[in-house]
């Protein structure tokens, strides 16, 4: 090849950048490809003038959609059962994210007092900053929170069920009173995963999910969705979701798409662990409750067979006052199989003590243990926190 000047190019530089080979189209494979990008090429000024980030119709720049980010959106809003969806880099970043395009200041959010703890942290601390009141109410209590609802009211977090103590609440008795007051719904459904059950049948507008968890299922990478079925409420969330600049990595994209096959096997297989679990736990005197939604004893139990088949593998025990945060902390150091960790869904089980005086504001009652399952033997998990409950 010869440049203008009857010059031949670099080989070594600007012929390996510009390199003349294209492999054939119609490459056919399991996996779908994994596109990277920041910059994308337009093929003239006129396509790149014509660019349109807003619909899915074609691709300007990384943060706003690769074939591989399009991909996944559509698998998660099939998941959902929503009609659209945005990926951003957390479960916690698609919180905000729905806060801070939904809210402004002077508007007030409601939170269950349950609620996801960094998720009230960010109300308190950051909402708050800007203007933005939040109010805490009892998720059991319908009645008790449409009377919360007041004029500035612009929307409702709910969870089903509640992040560590495991209430489940009567989701469409709480999306009823938003809806009679106009308040927009959105659900944090991490716990059920599109799985347990389908939330925008619950009738709430928004479902948010953390993929760290169970789309995931590898405890190695953090990401978030945000889905909806209004197509005006998802074009508010992607402006911005636009504005903020909270993309997704490929690599990281690549991974969820690779377990999303199992995520059904996956979490009826922890399901099926933690419900076993639970009720060893709940033949054992030294706790005083086990806290799971599909065990009859445990709060909402219910509103969770309204809705739910299925649940997360993911329970607390309330061990007897009797014991205090030394001992119950003993307990845990105890534990061989189960490791000590945040999070859930990943192939290691994992344990951590809480203190529902602190969480709560409950004195006097007994210490928390929250059991996520990974994908050990049962029965090697069990005879785990039976050794374990000697350090009692
Ligand atoms: C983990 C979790 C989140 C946040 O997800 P990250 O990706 O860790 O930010 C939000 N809500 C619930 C219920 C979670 O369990």
């Amino acid at each position: 090849m010869s440049g203008p000047d009857d010059r031949d190019e670099d080989r070594l530089t600007t012929g390996l950048i510009h390199h003349p080979y294209e492999p054939p189209a119609g490459f056919g494979a399991v996996a779908p490809g994994v596109f990277k990008a920041s910059t994308v090429i337009f093929k003239d000024v006129a396509a790149l003038r014509a660019r349109n980030w807003r619909e899915k119709t074609g691709y300007t720049y990384g943060l706003h959609g690769t074939p591989t980010t399009f991909t996944l959106e559509e698998r998660i809003a099939t998941l959902e059962g929503g009609v659209q969806t945005l990926l951003v880099p957390s479960g916690l970043a698609g919180i905000a994210l729905v806060n801070l395009s939904l809210l402004k200041s002077g508007d007030e959010v409601l939170l269950p007092s349950n609620a996801y703890w960094p998720s009230a942290e960010l109300a308190r601390q950051e909402l708050a900053r800007w203007g933005i009141a939040h109010r805490v109410y009892d998720p059991m209590d319908v009645a008790a929170f449409a009377a919360q609802i007041g004029p500035r009211t612009r929307l409702a977090w709910v969870e089903a069920a509640g992040s560590i103590t495991m209430e489940f609440p009567d989701l469409a008795g709480l999306v009823g009173a938003c809806r009679a007051r106009g308040v927009t719904v959105a659900l944090d459904n991490t716990w059920g995963a599109g799985i347990a059950f389908a939330p925008f049948e619950q009738g709430v507008d928004i479902s948010m999910q953390a993929l760290t968890k169970y789309p995931s299922g590898g405890a190695d990478l953090l990401m978030g969705s945000v889905t909806t079925r209004d197509e005006a409420l998802h074009q508010q969330l992607k402006a911005t979701h636009m504005r903020l600049g909270v993309g997704v990595g490929a690599n990281d994209v690549e991974f969820v798409l690779r377990s999303l096959p199992t995520l059904a096997l996956r979490y009826a297989a922890q399901d099926a662990a933690g419900r076993h679990l639970a009720a060893w736990w709940q033949g054992r005197r030294e706790v005083v409750q086990v806290f799971h939604p599909a065990l009859e004893a445990s709060p909402g139990h219910a509103h969770w067979a309204d809705c739910c088949s299925a649940a997360a593998g993911l329970f607390s025990v309330e061990f007897d006052p009797r014991y205090g945060q030394a001992q119950v902390d003993a307990f845990v150091d105890a534990l061989r199989r189960f490791r000590i960790g945040h999070s859930w869904a990943g192939p290691v089980s994992l344990a951590a003590p809480y203190d529902l005086a602190t969480l709560r504001g409950q004195a006097g009652r007994g210490k928390l243990v929250r059991f996520s399952l990974g994908f050990e033997n049962v029965d090697d998990l069990i005879a785990d926190c039976e050794q374990a409950l000697g350090a009692l």
